[in-house]
């Protein structure tokens, strides 16, 4: 991955006008400052909130890379020559340069003109705070037609943010699908779930981590223990610890922006209820207030970076509390094959942490039912929604991309490969 990371973008990037983003997940938004190092000179167009959380993003990947940089430089001593694998693909002064070519919002459903014969519509995407599908209409020579972009497609129903809107007809459609070959649990069993894990770990006199992603997972989680309070699932008395810095200034951002959100939890704001808050929340930005929760011996609720345990501060606490078995482990989101999430989730009897090899008895939780991607259905039925002439595959593995195809009827589908170039 660092290589295609580094690898040419297979255009030349000053060649570039107008690059408008769908929504600010890394793997979205994570190359921009390469782009302008590599000479981009154009505009990036997006939402608001999106606008917000890419430039968190950007400087988040920046400062780890420069980090996995020094760290590379201390374990590998000193030996004379550089290479490429002694910079960090771009640094915090690129990601800052990058953000002055941030230039127009985009409101939903409102068009306008990127330029001369190309207009633009973001359309509520339903997966993050901002997020975006993008439509556009191209005119050229007298021909013209159109391009609908969904970006991530959120999984409708969700309790903090809008369902994905309607999409408008397409004549070509390029369409993500990570989920295209499975059906997700529903939402409510799983904050069923969830609250239950909690309530039975504090019974037993231990604490909850919960490994996460700092991006909007932590913030639905945050609404959903509000939400259990007020229902009176659980105790008003819980401390929670969002101990991630990144995750913290991501709920700001969430508070700046509930023209995002669904209509009912932007009534709960405008009531002066922010949903987003807890009587017994607290906010570790500090290393040192990270730290002092080790001492914390139960009834403490601790969110933490990185959701698949990979880095992050969540490891210190799994070091704490792993062992315990009063304690338990919450998961509540993807684990990639390989990580240390992975291998709890699976079952491992002893994991190493930092050095220490520590036997698991903490009682393990995997709650599946948070997701922000649209499953194979809900796909399917966006993608009919578009009457696509010509839909694109991407955004997702190959196997399940053929698998997702086979369902689709009444459209010519294209499975891109890189740099592969479409007229339309
Ligand atoms: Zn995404």
């Amino acid at each position: 991955m660092d290589e295609e990371n580094s690898a040419p973008f297979g255009f030349e990037a000053a060649a570039i006008d107008y690059v408008l983003l769908t929504h600010a997940h890394l793997d979205h938004c994570g190359r921009f400052p390469l782009l302008a190092k590599r000479g981009f000179r154009g505009e990036i167009i997006m939402t608001s909130a999106s606008r917000e959380l890419a430039r968190l993003v950007m400087l988040d990947a920046a400062h780890l890379q420069e980090e996995d940089v020094h760290f590379r430089a201390r374990r590998g001593g000193h030996d004379g020559g550089s290479n490429d694998n002694d910079k960090p693909l771009y640094s915090t002064l690129d990601a800052l340069n990058c953000l002055d070519h941030f230039g127009r919002t985009a409101v939903y459903d409102q068009v306008f003109e990127v330029s001369a014969g190309v207009l633009a519509t973001f359309i509520d995407a339903g997966h993050i705070l901002g997020s975006a599908s993008i439509f556009l209409e191209l005119e050229e020579q007298g021909h013209s037609t159109s391009v609908l972009f969904s970006g991530d497609l959120g999984n409708a129903g969700r309790l903090l943010l809008r369902s994905p809107s309607k999409p408008p007809h397409a004549e070509n459609v390029v369409m993500e699908c990570t989920y295209g070959d499975r059906l997700h649990k529903p939402l409510g069993p799983s904050i069923e779930e969830f609250y239950g894990a909690i309530t039975e770990t504090f019974k037993r006199g231990g604490n909850v981590i919960i490994p996460t992603f700092a991006l909007e997972r932590a913030q639905e989680l945050l609404y959903y223990l509000n939400q259990g309070i007020a229902q009176g699932q659980l105790t008003k008395s819980l401390q929670v610890y969002l101990d991630s810095p990144m995750a913290i200034s991501a709920t700001e951002i969430f508070r700046r922006h509930q023209e995002c959100f669904e209509p009912a939890t932007a009534k709960l704001f405008q009531e002066g209820h922010d949903p987003l808050s807890l009587p017994g929340l607290h906010f570790t930005r500090q290393t040192a207030e990270s730290i002092a929760i080790n001492s914390v011996p139960c009834g403490a609720i601790i969110m933490a970076g990185s959701g698949m345990c990979s880095g992050g501060r969540v490891r210190h606490h799994l070091q704490h509390n792993i062992g315990r078995e009063e304690s338990s482990i919450v998961f509540v989101g993807y684990a990639a094959s390989g990580t240390l999430a992975r291998r709890i989730i699976d079952g491992a009897k002893q994991v190493s942490i930092f050095g220490e090899d520590i036997l698991v008895r903490a009682r393990i939780y995997t709650i599946n039912g948070f997701s922000a991607h649209a499953d194979q259905a809900e796909l399917l039925a966006w993608q009919k929604q578009t009457s696509a002439k010509r839909t694109f595959l991407v955004h997702g593995e190959d196997n399940i991309m053929r698998q997702f195809a086979a369902h689709l009827a009444g459209t010519r589908v294209e499975m891109p490969g890189p740099h592969q170039v479409f007229e339309l």
